[in-house]
């Protein structure tokens, strides 16, 4: 089986598994965790130098997920990468599961505790520039929100990262056009995300979000300048997979009924089949 199709695979597997997750533990966010699987999925079986067996490496790359709100999708594919049993995702949401609500470092392969947004790209900056100071190549990658870019405290951190040209800093915004309360252009806009950052110093690239071979070529062309931080605005859909989820403000965090469950599962099955027999 070829790559892409193998990792496309693991992506509907892992829309399926946090969807149940979700409707299990009565609570979580839907859209944003759905929206996110392909970014999470190329990072993690395709470009991180992070090792299950050994997740304290000094060397090891590092990601945060600043929008940790988003949590479903990351246990998944920690799961899936090994990080812990799958059958802890079992206990995500009851009473003394690791698996909280937001990421919490105690959980094998989480580096920071998150989900207050705006503060994981802070982290990520000083990540990287300790990793310069101590002659590591490590890189570091922050997954963020679009909804999340209205936290003054990002633009900071983008100045710093762009001041600093900080090039094995990598992030990247899940960018869905939706936040919470509805459509981001309505609340904050964001259309002149990409010059912002390109005026702070980085070096910014907009893709398919959604698209594994797109990611996959993008992050294997990092950095996308030497001595510049990059951005990757990742265009992609709330709620990706399941077509009555998608780009519905409403699915930020709502939880499916039974039957809206088994419709979900009907859908991402057939995509499951369209994709290919197991190898
Ligand atoms: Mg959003």
């Amino acid at each position: 089986m070829d790559k892409i199709k193998s990792l496309s695979r693991k992506t509907i597997a892992i829309r399926k598994r946090l969807l149940q997750m979700i409707y299990e533990a009565h609570g979580g966010h839907t859209g944003g965790s759905l929206s996110s699987v392909d970014i999470l999925v190329a990072l993690y079986f395709e470009v991180l130098n992070v090792d299950p067996n050994d997740p304290e490496n000094k060397d090891r790359d590092r990601f945060i997920l600043s929008k940790g709100h988003s949590v479903e999708s990351y246990y998944c594919v920690l799961a899936e990468a090994g990080f812990f049993p799958e059958e802890l995702l079992n206990t995500y949401g009851k009473i003394k599961s690791p698996l909280a609500g937001h990421p919490v470092n105690k959980v094998p392969g989480i580096e920071l505790n998150s989900g207050s947004l705006g503060h994981g790209l802070s982290v990520g900056v000083g990540m990287a520039l300790a990793a310069r100071m101590d002659k590591r190549d490590s890189w570091v990658y922050v997954l963020m929100g679009d909804g999340e870019q209205a936290e003054g405290s990002v633009m900071e951190a983008a100045m710093s990262a762009g001041n600093y040209g900080l090039d094995r800093l990598v992030a990247i915004i899940d960018r869905n056009r939706l936040q919470i309360s509805g459509d981001t252009e309505k609340i904050m806009k964001l259309d002149s995300l990409a010059d912002r950052y390109h005026n702070l110093g980085w070096q910014v690239k907009e893709i398919d979000g959604n698209n594994m071979e797109e990611l996959l070529k993008t992050f294997h062309s990092m950095p996308l300048k030497k001595d510049h931080p990059s951005l990757i605005i990742a265009n992609t859909t709330k709620g990706k997979g399941v077509t009555f989820i998608e780009n519905r403000a409403k699915w930020h965090h709502r939880v499916p009924t039974r039957e809206e469950i088994n419709q979900a599962m009907e859908e991402l099955d057939k995509q499951l089949f369209e994709n290919g027999p197991d190898e």
